[in-house]
């Protein structure tokens, strides 16, 4: 019987992301690990491996494919009410023990995670996109940046359909990744998980290759918005959070940061579920800071105004939301505010297009176009 790992060392392509090393070596620049990758093995994050000299990348298939609402992802200044059509791969270059999407994530690393990867094309997904009325094309689920050379084939067909594209990452990202996806790429989510080298390193990365992502993204002009999900005694103390959302203000303070509830999931059922009032408290540091556009999610109807976008200059209410559900939205064509007038940052169309779906679902998948390459 074919192995998880068998099947997907058989859907490859050679990388564009790599160079070539003395003794049939590789280095892969997908992520910020820059792994040194020996002929015969896998890189950290298993699924990218050398053989023969050349680096060979995940190709021809999905972990799973989901239709969710735009915010979501989530993304609150970006076309509001879209449906973004979201796809993912297998592996991660990081391993959180507190990871939603662990079945594909962490699949080859956990035995016990087991998802069905399915065959796709880029030209059958950005036609199933279509079918489903979505308006941007999302790589998430797994670590994208390191199946970048898919999410990009991906992505070349959904911008010639008129597509929108992003990515929901971990920003361990590399120069050469994000020139790579500079022209192909929209709307950028990283979750910023800690303000502290030492909890990095425990989940499997470092620090700084982060946040030179997160300026760099910035920089680039590509849309950029920041999650960090409150772990209690992990990242939740006043001095992290602190230091945390100074300097992502230091890098603009119109980024808007999502601040979300923890929740016990596969192995980190330890610290107790996020309450209300802490991401309440986390919010106010992230305003003092200088935020103007902070968020608090995962507890809808619990965190008051810190689920609508206000005008930093005159408080005007701009779009009203409950959890995915956007109840009202007053701005204007040009994506300012109506009673002031100030422009507020964003990817805003011309006005709001209506919401298909406040709430998760799973498209019609054509089973034909879209066969297990294994069975679990
Ligand atoms: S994507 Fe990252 S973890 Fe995977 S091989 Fe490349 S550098 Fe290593």
């Amino acid at each position: 019987m074919t192995t998880l790992r068998e099947a997907l060392e058989q859907n490859v392509r050679e990388g564009e992301l790599y160079e070539k090393l003395e003794k049939n070596k590789v280095r892969c620049y997908a992520c910020g690990h820059c792994c040194p990758i020996p002929e015969g093995l896998p890189g950290v994050c298993k699924v990218r491996f050398n053989r023969g000299g050349k680096l060979y990348v995940p190709w021809g298939y999905v972990g799973g494919v989901q239709c969710d609402p735009i915010e979501k992802k989530p993304f609150f200044h970006a076309h509001p009410g879209a449906l973004a059509y979201c796809f993912g791969m297998m592996g991660c270059d990081l391993h959180c023990a507190y990871c939603q999407n662990w079945v594909t994530s962490q699949a080859i690393r956990d035995p016990a995670a087991l998802a069905p990867a399915l065959r796709a094309t880029p030209e059958g997904l950005v036609k199933d996109a279509l079918r489903q009325k979505a308006r941007v094309v999302v790589s998430t689920y797994n670590e994208p940046l390191i199946t970048s050379e898919w999410a990009v084939a991906v992505f070349k067909e959904a911008r010639a359909a008129g597509l929108k594209t992003g990515f929901v990452s971990n920003g361990n990202g590399t120069p050469q990744v994000l020139e790579y996806l500079r022209p192909w790429v929209d709307l950028y989510k990283v979750d910023l998980k800690s303000f502290d080298d030492r909890h990095y390193r425990q989940l499997g990365g470092r620090l700084q290759p982060i946040l030179d992502t997160l300026r760099r993204l910035h920089e680039m002009g590509i849309w950029l918005e920041i999650v960090t999900l409150l772990i209690p005694r992990f990242n939740d103390s006043a001095d992290e959070l602190q230091r945390l959302t100074e300097f992502l203000a230091g890098v603009s303070p119109d980024i808007p940061w999502h601040v979300t509830a923890f929740h016990k999931d596969y192995k980190m059922t330890d610290p107790e579920n996020t309450r209300p009032e802490d991401l309440l408290r986390a919010a106010e540091i992230g305003k003092k800071a200088g935020l103007r556009y902070v968020y608090a999610g995962n507890l809808p109807g619990g965190v008051g105004e810190l689920e609508n976008t206000c005008c930093p200059n005159c408080g005007e209410l701009l779009i009203e939301r409950y959890g995915y559900f956007i109840s009202a939205y007053r701005l204007t064509a040009t994506g300012t505010c109506p009673s002031c007038g100030s422009g507020i940052p964003g990817r805003w169309d011309t006005c709001f297009q209506g919401q298909i779906t406040a709430h998760p679902y799973l498209p019609r998948l054509r089973r034909p176009s879209l066969p297990r390459i294994l069975s679990t």
